[in-house]
């Protein structure tokens, strides 16, 4: 058998590659980036044929920087981020960039859309959150703002589809169920296009790519293509899925009871589940994984933003000089809020600065530092800043725990994971084991797991565990725990208190 996997995640910033040996070893990894274009403050678009070609490049380079020949190659797997949208022409070719889920043009169709329809009952089909992210009202805004161009659009795909489309021009352009998930236009108990949500979008779905499981493998990859891959004609491709619903997998978190924790720039708590499950309360977000496995799951924007915050604009001074000593600036700045108790002497941030997402999905609400005292000084607010975060995470996790029950371990990845301290702050609040897996590019990984599912060499992914073994473990402690336990109770009264003042001060601050 054919040793290697290639697997590529293609990135809002860059498409990963990797190659990975029957064992899971990291035999070469690699990225190669491509721009964001931002014309105006709520757009956010890629060019489709720039991405493509960053796709054959990443996985052409990494086959040889790898140092295996295009026989050595099983097959090649793809992940994605959801939510793009790119309108095509008869002939396949863009009419629109793609319009990713950064963009936010779409934002006043939340409301449209709830006056016009049961919005409720299409997230509780979908699994997808009613937000200007769902390509659902991305084909409103086009319908509306585009006329001419939604008319002659005769199809409409996300970036992975284009790619693929590209290769496989007679395979038509096929979405996978999990990218389809994540459309708002498909629902998760049908696996076939939601009809009520098409008719919202104004689309029938022979305008929408065919719907393939996300094992589905595509033979005959064309001979220009293979050439510009670095593979062999004819290798095959498993379509995969998407980056969230794969981080989990690559992260060893694939029972219900596995949390993944990721805190990077924004946050997400996510679990797999085995029947689709969505939240009375709209809280969180379903996704497709396989056919017999979804992810569950809820996305906050506050997440090490804040942490950068405080270091741009709280704790300058102590930033600076870190600097000049040669320390990371992160690094001093959690010694410092160490000098800080737990609970940070009873102050509690509600990390709301730009607005939130899970659970409460309003952009009109800002932070609150609440409970300060003459008492508290600079250690203080920076440990509450992380305490902060750490509550936000836990306020996503009681919405992800009402589909998945209670986690008995949390794997942690994103930038935060960089700091034991914040590692050890998440344990506690969250009251369950926290692990950091040795693996790196988690998605790109899951994506290699669910090509060994797709080629049959596994039934499951039970095999993956052993490729993302553990490198630290910290222990929820008791003492801790119960100070944040108290804390996150008052922590939760606020934000129902506070949504009319929050919607005063932001009219205020647009002013
Ligand atoms: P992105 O989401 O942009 O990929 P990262 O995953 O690198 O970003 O996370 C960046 C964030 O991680 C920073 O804003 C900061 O909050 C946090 N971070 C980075 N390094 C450290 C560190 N040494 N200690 C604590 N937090 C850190």
């Amino acid at each position: 058998m054919k040793p290697y996997i290639v697997a590529a995640d293609i990135g809002t910033t860059s498409t990963k590659a990797v190659v990975v040996d029957a064992d899971g070893g990291v035999r070469a990894s690699l990225s190669v980036e491509y721009p964001l274009y931002t014309p105006a403050a709520d757009r956010a678009e890629q060019d489709p044929d720039e991405i493509e070609r960053a796709v054959a490049e990443a996985v052409r380079s990494c086959v040889a920087k790898a140092g295996i020949g295009p026989d050595d190659v099983r097959c090649v797997v793809f992940s994605s981020a959801m939510h793009s949208l790119i309108a095509l022409d008869r002939d396949g070719a863009p009419l629109t960039r793609s319009i990713t889920w950064a963009d936010n043009r779409a934002a006043s169709y939340v409301d449209v859309l709830r006056q016009q329809t049961d919005a409720h009952a299409i997230y509780a089909a979908t699994g997808t959150p009613i937000h200007p992210m769902s390509p659902l009202l991305k084909l409103m805004w086009l319908r509306e703002h585009e006329p001419e161009l939604f008319g002659r659009a005769h199809r409409f795909v996300g970036i992975k589809e284009y790619v693929l489309g590209r290769w496989f021009p007679d395979a038509g352009h096929l979405v996978d169920h999990s990218i389809a998930s994540a459309t708002g236009l498909f629902s998760l108990r049908d696996r076939d296009w939601h009809g009520p949500a098409l008719a919202a979008a104004g689309v029938d779905a022979d305008r929408l790519p065919a719907l393939v499981p996300t094992t589905h493998v595509l033979e005959g990859l064309l001979r220009a293509a293979a050439e510009r891959l670095g593979l062999a004609p004819g290798t095959p491709v498993v379509v995969g899925a998407s980056d969230g619903v794969l981080a989990n997998v690559g992260a060893g978190a694939q029972a219900p009871d596995e949390f993944a924790v990721t805190i990077g720039t924004s946050g997400a708590v996510r679990a797999v589940v085995k029947e689709p499950r969505t939240d009375e309360r709209g809280r969180t977000f379903c996704y497709a994984l396989t056919d017999d496995r979804w992810v569950v799951g809820g996305a906050i924007n506050n997440g090490g933003v804040l942490f950068r915050w405080v270091r741009d604009h709280l704790a300058t001074k102590e930033a600076e000089e870190a600097r000049a000593a040669g320390i990371d600036p992160y690094e001093r700045l959690t010694e410092l809020a160490q000098t800080a108790p737990a609970g940070s002497g009873g102050l509690v941030v509600l990390p709301l600065f730009a607005g939130e997402r899970a659970p409460y999905w309003n952009a009109d609400v800002r932070g609150v530092f609440f409970g300060l005292s003459l008492a508290h000084g600079k250690p203080h607010m920076i440990r509450a800043v992380l305490e902060g975060v750490g509550y936000a995470v836990r306020s996503v996790a009681e919405a992800v725990e009402a589909a998945a029950g209670k986690p008995s371990r949390i794997v942690a990845s994103g930038g935060f994971a960089r700091s034991p301290f914040w590692r050890q702050t998440i344990a506690d609040i969250l009251g369950a084991p926290l692990t950091v897996p040795d693996a790196i590019e988690s998605s790109a990984l899951g994506a290699a797991a669910l090509g060994r599912v797709a080629l049959g060499d596994w039934r499951d992914f039970e095999p993956a565990r052993a490729w993302s073994a553990a490198s630290h473990t910290h222990e929820p402690n008791p003492q801790t725990r119960a100070a944040y336990d108290e804390l996150f109770a008052i922590y939760g009264e606020l934000y129902p208190r506070l949504e009319g003042p929050f919607r005063h001060i932001v009219e205020f601050q647009k002013k």
